[in-house]
């Protein structure tokens, strides 16, 4: 079924062709008919799977056949959880309504970047906002907008919103909104407190599941390298010339950790950078368009600052350090294999990590062989050295949590 067929305008059937989808995603072959015609969406996508373009396109479509308000209102309102999340998603609007006979204004804001300038270029009005929860509610602090005009509300990536702790401002927001409009709602994950926002919020919304099809699988190859822990570094340096590789997301546990590969590889003049939530938004903005223009061939990230990170053609993802949670190792093996690409997703795992690796597995339904590479094997009976960062990448600060000791206790039961 092409996009033709949706009924969207000729102006979005140009831009989608500018981007060259040749054709509908599965979520978004599902999303379109419906939202199109004002219906509430609760939709399960991961990411990757073309979300972005499923909500885009009905809340342009709409806009643009509604005429639009004198001075401009904000009618529709995006939430996302980063703002690397909030700039993608915001700049995809963008470029689909760039044929649009009457121009949309799709404002991108943010925290971490001083208020002023987004006050400023608020001052007009604006059509589309693409929002993080906290500057938001700032901005609507600041009389800089209101929320009484809105048609349209998507929450996109739902789970992580809560993940990052932003259930108070979400329901700060949800209570300033119209109470007639549509809502559009994606989440890869329905925790609990995902579900009982969607409870309260939805209309009898139409259910879309496509993350299973295997159409819409991201084609990622899932590897799993044992190598003991101070050995980390000159492996990945080993394998990124080995392979050619042109450009990897690497994910550590920590920003120390970021720093120090990120500094290492440079020294062996490997084009590398850290990328985590210390760094400056500026910084984090050139880190991000170097890599995307293939300027930076490493980028060594923490899983928070690299939360929503689109790079097309990303083939390889390193998780260096594992991550935190099962959930955790999905969002970060997506960053790869987007949209059918292919994509290869290697996992570092030394004598101690293994277990945590295991708890991984189990939780996904998998069991990844485990590879050895010459030259780099692992140290038999020999105690882990002093870690580069944290082998398990999963503990945090030193005395261990509720989580760690299950972990540990896992780990004993399967050593047994
Ligand atoms: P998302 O799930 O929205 O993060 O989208 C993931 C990637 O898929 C982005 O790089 C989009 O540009 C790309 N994409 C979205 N829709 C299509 C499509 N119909 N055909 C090919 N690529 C697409």
């Amino acid at each position: 079924m092409p996009f033709s067929s949706f009924g969207l305008s000729s102006a979005l059937l140009r831009a989608v062709a500018d981007k060259a989808y040749s054709r509908p995603t599965p979520i978004q072959l599902a999303a379109l008919p419906p939202a199109l015609v004002g219906r509430d969406l609760l939709a399960s996508a991961q990411t990757g799977s073309g979300k972005t373009v499923a909500f885009a396109l009905p809340v342009l479509q709409r806009l643009a056949q509604n005429a639009s308000t004198q001075p401009r209102s904000l009618r529709a309102l995006i939430l996302v959880p980063t703002r690397e999340l909030a700039a993608q998603v915001g700049e995809e609007i963008r470029a689909l309504g760039a044929h649009l006979a009457s121009p949309m204004k799709v404002s991108i804001v943010f925290g971490g970047v001083s208020i002023n300038p987004q006050m400023m270029r608020l001052r007009g009005g604006t059509d589309i906002m693409v929002a993080t929860p906290g500057r938001l509610i700032d901005l609507i602090a600041h009389n800089a907008l209101t929320l009484s005009s809105v048609t349209t509300l998507v929450l996109d990536e739902a789970d992580r919103l809560f993940d990052l702790g932003f259930a108070e401002e979400l329901s700060r927001i949800l209570a300033l909104l119209p109470v007639q409009r549509q809502n559009l709602f994606f989440s890869a994950t329905f925790p609990p407190a995902v579900q009982t926002l969607a409870q309260t919020l939805l209309r009898d919304p139409v259910r879309i599941t496509v993350a299973s099809e295997p159409e819409s699988a991201p084609d990622i190859v899932q590897r799993v390298i044992e190598v003991d822990v101070g050995r980390r570094t000159q492996l990945l340096l080993h394998l990124i010339k080995l392979n050619h590789w042109s450009r990897v997301l690497v994910f550590v546990a920590t920003k120390h950790a970021a720093e120090m590969v990120a500094d290492k590889l440079r020294k062996r003049r490997i084009n590398a950078e850290p990328f985590h939530g210390n760094l400056s938004q500026g910084k984090r903005t050139q880190v991000l368009a170097d890599f995307k223009a293939s300027r930076l061939k490493v980028v060594i990230a923490t899983d928070v600052a690299a939360r929503g990170l689109d790079i097309a053609q990303l083939p390889v993802v390193v998780n260096y350090d594992l991550p935190r949670s099962a959930l955790d190792y999905t969002h970060r093996i997506g960053r790869t294999g987007r949209a059918g690409e292919r994509g290869i997703a290697l996992s570092f795992v030394s004598a101690d990590s293994d277990a945590h690796l295991r708890l991984i597995e189990k939780n996904h339904g998998l069991s990844l062989p485990r590879e050895q590479v010459e030259g780099f094997e692992l140290t038999p009976g020999v105690a882990p050295g002093l870690p580069e960062s944290p082998a398990n990448g999963g503990i945090k600060g030193r005395r261990p949590s509720k989580k760690d000791k299950l972990r540990a206790a896992a780990a004993a039961q399967t050593r047994r």
